[in-house]
């Protein structure tokens, strides 16, 4: 207590000798401050700097992602695919903080997992490891593209000579295994090893996240879409309780999907195999296990042994662009009577089946005849940029084809108020969109189909800047 007063006494009575010191700790002192500030203030920024980067490179929404609402889990998942992120999104992530989850929340969620049959010993277990949220999610889940990418983009960038390169050695590291797979299920082993390639580049860039707390994350933030992220949580905890994968293996993209070549949870419980036979259905670490799921999910989705996925041909002058279109399908034979001919190559010689004209960038770029099992794929992902894509890496790993005919290099990707806006002038000159919501399904091609067979246009129902440029000018009139 002595020292204390005696301490008070000297503040109170300073010398004007102690009052100079004092004066110069108080100088010291804001310039420490001052320096301090200045070093929080570059350490924030160097910090916003490095989010910019690696946000970059971040996986983000694929154009395809706006299309998929919530169907079915293969076409919900989001892939990794590279895009350029506004510098506010990155603030959003660093500024958002992790939270619990709710206690409402967690009871919600354990309805559906007792309702399932999930132990509550292993739904405690999953919760206790995964109790906060993940808000960097939060912000990849809001964050759209501006700008869709255009097919022929998309599928220059996926089929590249790297991803060619190791597919081809793949081919000869799993030629065993590839066998066994082809045997059992009758899907082309190209076709595998291209998925596998696209995606998560042959096991490269499977995901490191916890599929429990992105789900959770997903379900508790996405109120539009939570039905769809509450079931494929359920199915997860169903994952864990029945295939006895410890939490902290349970892991994939932020959105969830898991393993080699990306399987959502909901998926995995339907089509997942133990082939290499150890007793676990492993498409985190197991190649074949992961490949042979992958095929025995084509399998189930309509897959046909032995016939191609599509091949490039070459349409007669004046063809008519409105048999395009799914409606339209026939045998290889009455499209040879239209006039269609391979390029480079020789037709399928199959005839079992509706072959379908896909003009995927319109009536300026490649076309493709395809079969059933482009369907299978597209069952995979809704895009056909995904379908073509991997029919084209899979050709081009068994060393033929690949597309002839230039994508058009005057296709330029729509950005989400150019789309919105073409459906807005089709629907007000009386054409039937199937709504105003930026997302060109197949009623607003239709709708671009009539309007350009109206105008003695080319009705390939690709929706284009050329396009909404003539719409606005008929607007005009
Ligand atoms: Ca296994």
């Amino acid at each position: 207590m002595a020292e204390v007063r005696q301490r008070d006494l000297t503040m109170t009575n300073s010398t004007p000798a102690e009052g100079a010191v004092e004066r110069r700790h108080t100088v010291s002192l804001w310039f420490y401050l001052a320096g301090a500030l200045a070093f929080l203030i570059g350490c924030y920024l160097l910090f916003l700097e490095d989010g910019v980067q690696s946000r970059t490179t971040l996986p983000s929404l694929s154009p395809r992602t706006q299309l998929q609402d919530g169907n079915t889990a293969m076409e919900a998942r989001a892939d990794i695919r590279t895009g350029t992120v506004k510098s506010s999104e990155v603030a959003a992530i660093y500024t958002a903080v992790a939270r619990p989850f709710s206690g409402d929340f967690i009871a919600s969620v354990w309805k559906d997992a007792e309702a399932a049959g999930v132990r509550r010993v292993t739904f405690d277990r999953a919760f206790a490891a995964n109790a906060v949220s993940d808000p960097s999610i939060e912000s990849l889940n809001a964050s759209q593209p501006e700008f869709d990418r255009t097919i022929g983009d998309y599928v220059t960038t996926i089929v590249n000579a790297d991803r060619i390169a190791v597919g081809r050695a793949r081919l000869e590291q799993h030629a065993f295994i590839l066998d066994a797979i082809e045997r059992r299920y009758g899907v082309d082993r190209h076709i595998l090893l291209a998925i596998w390639g696209i995606e998560t580049n042959f096991g490269l860039a499977k995901g490191d996240r916890s599929v429990i707390r992105s789900l959770a994350t997903l379900a508790s933030v996405d109120a539009r879409r939570s039905a769809f992220w509450r079931t494929e949580l359920t199915a997860a905890l169903r994952i864990l309780d029945q295939d006895s994968i410890a939490p902290e293996r349970l892991v994939g993209s932020w959105a969830g999907a898991m393993g080699h070549t990306q399987f959502m949870p909901s998926t995995y419980l339907k089509h997942a195999v133990d082939f290499d036979g150890d007793g676990t259905r492993d498409i985190w670490s197991s190649v074949p296990d992961a490949l042979a799921s992958t095929a025995r999910y084509l399998q189930a989705s309509g897959w046909v042994a032995l016939r191609p996925w599509g091949r490039e041909v070459v349409l007669p002058a004046n063809f008519d662009f409105s048999l395009a279109t799914p409606s339209a399908g026939r045998s290889i034979a009455a499209w040879r009577i239209l006039g269609l001919r391979a390029q480079g190559g020789i037709m399928p010689t199959d005839d079992s089946g509706a072959w379908q004209l896909v003009v995927p960038a319109g009536a300026g770029g490649p076309a493709l005849l395809v079969s059933q099992n482009f369907d299978a794929l597209l069952s995979y992902n809704r895009a056909y940029s995904y379908a073509v894509a991997v029919g084209v890496l899979a050709d081009k790993i068994a060393g033929i084809g690949g597309v002839q005919a230039a994508w058009p290099a005057g296709d330029v990707a729509m950005t989400r108020d150019q789309r919105v806006e073409l459906q807005e002038i089709l629907v007000s000159q009386g054409y039937d969109t199937g709504g105003v919501d930026g997302i060109l399904g197949t009623k607003t091609r239709d709708a671009i189909r009539v309007f350009q067979k109206s105008k003695g246009m080319a009705a390939d129902g690709h929706p284009s800047i050329v396009l909404l440029n003539r719409l606005r000018s008929e607007r005009r009139l």
